[in-house]
């Protein structure tokens, strides 16, 4: 067959440990077989960062923001073990924070859903899209352990010399004390990130806070969504069919048990964290979890959700078979592909995108499966395969789309 074309390059970014072993064998089974592939690449490994003091995860980043779409392959985010398996000079920052502070995004998650894996919450039919505001809040904080009785204040003061100040709390006691911030500039991103997000794949929107209790800080998100939504979008969805839904957090999360899914539900930071993770693991599986982050210009990054699944890595080391699942990272590659395809205008790749998600699904459905499935699939024979006969498997159903 005649490989499919592209014409702009996709931004590769590798990774580390079992899920670069993945990267490796996706693309020489799956897609150079198949695509005339263009990718500029970079290497996000940790000896690389590590040998050019990061800065090839600064240029990836720039790379990602030129381009527009980007695939990234998991990394590892040092820590002080990794310091000495590594040898590092420095203690490198996660290369998913860098890459999100360059890009200033919104992270989407889905599951992927097959027949056989049975969500936790039986009412769910269709996947549920989390969409996580990756900035500020707990993750910014200042704070403090207070070891005796003071008072506690909180003092802003403006430019040009105006001070707000106001008591917190008079303490008696020893306790804790914590200060907060966001911006109306990252809010609104994040904001359009996800009408747009919504439009593109054409599902409803939820948005969730506790305005009631926080008046000022949760109520500023819900005001910026509204204005946005009613300046900018309304008329957008009404066309597309679909619909602006706030609500606050607890009634989201009672809702979101009742519902039958297929929506996006955006939350704040601390919220987007907690509810995704619950959200993947009621879905089954987290190496069944996609990742893409938006930026408010329309970039794409696409990765999985999952880590470098560091036990599989070492046992692999071992010369032991494992069997990691790469459903995600394949994922992140079609996801890639398609969205290269849609901004080129190229349909054979954008096909491409769909018939190498068809296939990994043909497979699983065919009952072959990795370890971390075939134990939680119902309904069906299942045999558990190691990663590479997975990947293969996977191959001849895509063949089949191509013969
Ligand atoms: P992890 O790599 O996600 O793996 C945690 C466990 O989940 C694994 O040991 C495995 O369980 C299971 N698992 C995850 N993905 C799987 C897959 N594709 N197939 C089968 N099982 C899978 O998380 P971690 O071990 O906490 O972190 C490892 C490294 O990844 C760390 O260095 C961390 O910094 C990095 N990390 C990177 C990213 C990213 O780049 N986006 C995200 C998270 C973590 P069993 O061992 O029970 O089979
Ligand atoms: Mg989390």
């Amino acid at each position: 067959m005649n490989k499919i074309a592209m014409t702009t390059p996709l931004v590769e970014m590798d990774g580390d440990e079992m899920t670069r072993i993945l990267w490796q064998m996706i693309k020489d089974e799956l897609i150079l077989p198949f695509v005339d592939l263009k990718t500029e690449y970079y290497d996000l490994g940790l000896p690389e960062r590590e040998k050019t003091k990061d800065q090839v995860t600064l240029d990836a980043s720039y790379a990602a923001k030129k381009y527009g779409v980007s695939v990234k392959c998991a990394t590892i985010t040092p820590n002080a073990q990794r310091m000495t398996e590594y040898n590092l000079t420095e203690m490198w920052k996660s290369p998913n924070g860098t890459i999100r502070s360059i890009l200033d995004g919104t992270v989407f998650r889905a599951p992927i859903m097959i027949d056989s894996i049975h969500p936790a919450v039986r009412s769910w039919k269709k996947p549920i899209t989390i969409a996580r505001h990756a900035y500020g809040d707990v993750y910014k904080n200042t704070e403090f352990r207070i070891e005796g009785k003071g008072k506690a204040e909180l003092l802003f003061t403006g430019e040009d010399g105006t001070a707000m100040r106001q008591t917190i709390y008079d303490f008696e006691c020893p306790g804790v004390l914590q200060g907060l911030y966001n911006k109306d500039t990252s809010i609104a991103s994040f904001a359009r990130s996800c009408f747009e997000f919504a439009l593109g794949s054409r599902q409803d929107l939820w948005f969730s806070t506790k305005d009631t209790i926080s008046k000022k800080y949760d109520h500023r998100f819900k005001d910026i969504f509204q204005e946005i939504y009613d300046n900018e979008y309304k008329t957008k969805f009404e066309e597309a069919g679909i619909t602006y839904f706030y609500t606050l957090i607890d009634d989201a999360v009672a809702r979101v048990i009742r519902s039958e899914g297929g929506f996006i539900w955006a939350c704040k930071n601390y919220d987007g964290d907690v509810m995704s993770d619950m959200v993947s693991t009621a879905f089954g599986s987290l190496a069944m979890m996609t990742s893409v982050l938006v930026s408010p210009e329309g970039n794409y990054e696409y990765e999985a959700a999952h880590g470098t699944v560091t036990r599989h890595y070492y046992r692999y080391l071992k010369g032991e078979e494992t069997s990691t699942n790469p459903m995600a990272t394949i994922f992140a590659w079609s996801g890639a592909l398609r969205k290269r395809g849609e901004k080129d205008n190229l349909p054979e790749l954008m096909a491409f995108g769909d018939n190498l998600e068809a296939a990994c699904l043909d497979t699983l459905n065919q009952g072959i499966m990795t370890k971390d499935l075939s134990g939680l699939a119902e309904g069906i024979e299942t045999t558990a395969v190691n990663s590479g006969d997975f990947i293969a498997a996977i191959r001849k159903n895509l063949e089949k789309y191509y013969a």
